[in-house]
């Protein structure tokens, strides 16, 4: 069984409000994506990397893994999930439905190795797949329409959603094509699988992984990336 990636990186970047869509913004020097990119396309047991790319996208073409001989473009799609639906499609056509797919965002450069490996160990004889993922720590508030709380919510058994997420190729695919033809507009992989009734394991993931949504977050990658140096 082969392992696949795919990188949804069609995102437009409007709640940054910068020119640049946010896996293009420099980071230590280079672009977020080639970040991302690095982590996939070094690692020896992924064998292929597809990556999502929106139509008009200027930047795609000068980054410098655009060449990589394990990369592949598709078309970005309206939302994150028909990005990585068009990555699925195109992978089908060279890859088989059992092998598995690491879907990883493309704005989490700092995603290591070792929480890699730790996904691909601990799915390897799993049946359905599963995705990488925090407890929560904090104590959790529900607001009203006013901002102001409406209720504390128990933390117990509540964790983040990370990525990347593994599935198998065909299997995801489906369950995605089900949730679009249903007008569900997933957030993530493992979503589209619980509404096709599987149950995803959660594998723990180091916070560090953190998806650069703001310029606070970009620092923060800096320090994060600074220190596995
Ligand atoms: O939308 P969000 O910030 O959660 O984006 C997560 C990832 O999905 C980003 O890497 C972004 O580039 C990607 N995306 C995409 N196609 C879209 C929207 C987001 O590939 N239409």
């Amino acid at each position: 069984m082969r392992y696949w990636a795919v990188i949804p990186a069609a995102g437009a970047g409007v709640r940054m409000q910068t020119d640049l869509p946010k896996q293009y913004l420099a980071l230590r020097g280079r672009p977020v994506l080639d970040h991302t990119l690095e982590r996939f396309c070094t690692h020896p047991k992924i064998e292929g990397v597809v990556v999502a790319i929106a139509g008009g996208d200027t930047c795609w073409a000068a980054l410098p893994l655009a060449t990589h001989p394990k990369v592949r473009k598709a078309t970005g799609g309206e939302e994150r999930c028909h990005s990585v639906l068009n990555c699925l499609h195109l992978l089908a056509g060279f890859a088989d439905p059992g092998d598995w797919v690491l879907v990883h965002d493309a704005v989490r450069p700092c995603v290591s190795t070792e929480d890699i490996d730790r996904l691909m160990n601990a799915l390897a004889d799993h049946p359905v797949g599963g995705l990488l993922a925090c407890p929560v720590r904090d104590t959790m508030k529900r607001a009203d329409g006013d901002g102001r709380v409406e209720q504390t919510v128990c933390r117990e058994g509540l964790w983040h959603a990370l990525t990347p997420q593994m599935f198998h190729l065909g299997d995801l695919a489906a369950a995605l094509d089900g949730a679009v033809a249903r007008g569900v507009l997933v957030t993530d992989e493992s979503q589209a699988m619980e509404m096709a009734g599987k149950r995803p394991l959660l594998v723990p993931g180091r916070s560090t992984n953190i998806k650069i949504t703001s310029r606070d977050d970009l620092a923060l990658a800096e320090l994060y990336l600074k220190r596995t140096d």
